[in-house]
């Protein structure tokens, strides 16, 4: 690591103020200088690149293998069980049944992160601890339970690591059952994995002989294309994923079945199979885990084929960059030293311009960014109130402070977020000192003429919510903190902060997804309402590759290998990154966030917005990277929302999975009606996909509101 070369007193005052990122522990990104490093050994050993897909472990490869070896144990019956007399075939409650085989059932988490990025209710039924019954499947009025049913795997087999047939979870009684609920509701069956055999059933697939792999690529067929129907006809890859390439071969009992995705060779990767009873399954032949990509590519897909497009809760993309430290001098790598100039770095007037300008040329080039802005955290100290408003880059040159009079020109251009006047550590500060930094700052945006998102707050190194230096006494939150950062949890949170966020009507606060206590594992696309506070919402925010103090793409690339080179101090590629290479490693990472439905924004800082060539910054450089990946695969738009929509939003979905958890929200679809009855135990508000009145999305329909008991909607007939 580089050390800070010894710095003027003024100078490390403004440097300091600046470091945003000097604490907001992460990945390369925020990778810091020595002086921190050395009272923060945490952030020694940075927790990226984990940005490759994670494997299967060697334990479910195992069991990929194995799937040929399945059998059926005979039930009490070969027949399914009796529907209940008063069975209403055309209602079905809006949740999804996952059906998974018990311990070391590989494909399950896959499906839980499907439906949890979706917000789509669910059960999960363990099949080798539960029995399936028709009771399971229908209510006591005759209402169908599920408008879906996943399968882990397609035969459900318990894994074993003794040679020897595997037996399936569910017996031949449980599996004719549910496949009578299948037919005689018409609720589709997706299998996430499966060896294309007759066992339990048959797909019309069989295994090409020699052909498992677990390397290869997946294209949608034009059907494909029309069932998953954001997907691009670009090939994707298939890594890391046990693989059986099928044939397509008539068989009895199964009336057609059409390929989705297809290898290269043209065999088939997935596929869409009706019985001549009419029940309608897919079956993909490719192993699914939550963070590969074709199983991120595909989730959404999959799920809207399975719930015929109407269901609870909704899966969008986002979109969300933060640039922050605007106005603010910051520390400035010197890609040649490998240490860091002496002199600030701070954008001129003329890159806020050209801001702007790239800001368009990213939604004229990517279709699915048409509505992309960038949020700026700004901080008032930087700032010259009274400098005149200017727009050209000409005039610029006649301002005391060119960045200020550009940024009155930008005023209505980006979406402008609370960084605090002073850029202060808040872990421990007074109620008064608390509050001034949020008024102050909201002054200077109003005085600049700046939209300002006034209900959000992008904290100083993302401070006050219990992520600190335990001996912090707050005598020196302009300066270094003495001891490592620690998660001490929400509860340390400094509550002087946010009773000045009550006082202020500020109620989003920026919080470090990179920390565990500060995002919420078992809601993936949730927000966190804070425990101490009922009125503060956290929004986690993503960290990225690009250090805050690079300004070029080499010194971007200078600092990223001189951590992860192979003479990095954590070394970990064979050899340095070029810079399109490190665009690509990042692309692939923050793919990984679009795709997940989560609406978290990654965040960057103002010295990585200079215009260090006509039109380009090292941030717009890793936007663009990320859009280029994007809209290679997924023809989906991503939405941007302001600060204040995007706290709003994030509240109101979190509010409504929990609820949806809780059991106090659902629906039943009643097929003949085309409606859905919506019942609430408490005013709540309600995602729903599906909805005639809803926002158009893609080629689906977003609808959200209030509900108060019961409301019916009328949903688009599928
Ligand atoms: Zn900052």
């Amino acid at each position: 690591m580089k050390r800070l070369p010894t710095l003027p007193a003024l100078v490390s005052v403004t440097l300091l103020l600046a470091a945003c990122g000097q604490s907001e522990p992460v990945t390369p990104g925020a990778a810091l200088p020595e002086t921190t490093l050395a009272t923060a050994p945490d952030h020694a050993a940075p927790a990226a690149p984990l940005n490759t897909p994670q494997a299967p472990s060697p334990e479910a490869q195992d069991a990929a293998r194995r799937l040929h070896e399945g059998y059926v144990p005979r039930g009490p019956s070969l027949h399914a069980q009796a529907l209940p007399a008063n069975a209403q075939t055309n209602r079905v409650a809006l949740r999804v049944l996952v059906i998974g085989s018990g311990a070391g059932d590989f494909g399950l988490s896959s499906a839980l992160s499907m439906v949890q990025e979706s917000a789509i209710p669910y059960d999960v039924l363990d099949a080798s601890a539960q029995p399936l019954t028709m009771d399971t499947l229908v209510r006591g009025d005759g209402v169908g339970r599920y408008q879906g049913v996943i399968l882990t795997s397609s035969a459900l087999l318990m894994p074993s690591s003794e040679p020897g047939p595997l037996p399936s979870a569910l017996d031949s009684t449980e599996w004719q059952t549910l496949f009578e609920y299948e037919r005689a509701y018409r609720v589709r069956q997706l299998a996430l994995f499966g060896w294309p055999g007759a066992v339990p059933e048959d797909y019309g697939l069989r295994a090409v002989d020699g052909a498992a792999t677990t390397l290869t690529t997946a294209q949608a067929t034009p059907e494909g294309q029309r069932t998953l129907l954001d997907l691009t006809a670009q090939a994707m890859q298939v890594l890391y994923a046990y693989t059986y390439p099928a044939a397509v071969v008539p068989v009895p009992g199964v009336a057609s079945t059409t390929p989705l995705l297809t290898d290269p060779q043209g065999r088939v990767l997935a596929a869409t199979s009706t019985t001549s009873d009419g029940r309608e399954r897919l079956l993909l032949t490719t192993m699914q885990a939550p963070t590969l990509p074709h199983t991120q590519l595909l989730g959404s897909g999959l799920l809207e084929w399975l719930t015929r497009g109407v269901h609870l809760g909704e899966h969008r993309r986002f979109l969300q960059i933060d640039i922050d430290d605007w106005f603010l001098p910051g520390t400035h790598y010197d890609a040649a030293t490998g240490g860091f100039y002496s002199d600030p770095f701070r954008i001129s007037g003329s890159d806020a311009l050209s801001l702007r300008e790239q800001q368009q040329a990213i939604e004229t080039e990517f279709p699915a960014a048409r509505t992309f802005r960038y949020a700026l955290a700004y901080n008032g100290l930087g700032a010259t109130p009274n400098a005149p408003l200017l727009c050209t880059r000409e005039s610029l040159a006649l301002s005391p402070d060119a960045l200020s009079s550009a940024s009155k020109c930008l005023g209505d251009t980006f979406d402008w977020v609370n960084h605090t006047h002073d850029h202060l550590r808040m872990d421990v500060m007074d109620e008064a000192t608390a509050t001034a930094q949020l008024q102050d700052n909201l002054w200077v945006g109003a005085q600049l003429g700046l939209k300002l998102s006034r209900a959000a707050l992008v904290t100083g190194e993302q401070s006050g919510l219990g992520y600190m230096d335990p001996t912090d006494d707050g005598a020196h939150n302009n300066g270094l903190y003495q001891q490592p950062k620690q998660d001490l949890g929400l509860e340390r949170s400094n509550v002087n902060l946010l009773t000045a966020m009550n006082k202020t009507n500020v109620r989003f606060i920026a919080s470090d997804h990179s920390v565990h206590s500060q995002w919420d594992p078992g809601c993936p696309t949730c927000g966190v309402p804070h425990p101490l506070n009922p009125n503060v919402f956290l929004v986690p925010r993503w960290p990225n590759g690009v250090a805050y103090f690079s300004t070029t793409p080499d010194e971007v690339t200078g600092y990223y290998n001189s951590v992860y080179g192979p003479q990095g101090t954590a070394p970990y590629w064979d050899h340095n990154l070029s810079y399109a290479e490190l665009l690509d490693q990042e692309s692939g990472f923050a793919l990984n966030h679009l795709l997940d439905g989560g609406a978290f924004p990654h965040y960057m800082h103002q010295a990585n917005l200079r215009e260090y060539a006509p039109g380009k910054s090292v941030a717009s450089d890793w936007v663009r990277a990320l859009l280029r990946r994007y809209s290679t695969f997924s023809t989906l738009p991503l939405t941007t929302l302001s600060w204040d929509d995007l706290g709003t939003y994030l509240e109101r979905r979190t509010r409504t999975i929990h609820a949806q958890d809780r059991g106090d929200l659902s629906g039943v679809y009643d097929r003949t009606a085309g409606t859905v009855t919506l019942t609430s135990a408490a005013p709540l508000p309600y995602l729903l996909t599906g909805g005639v009145a809803g926002e158009p999305y893609g080629a689906l329909r977003l609808q959200s509101g209030d509900v108060s008991g019961t409301l019916i909607v009328n949903v688009s007939a599928h």
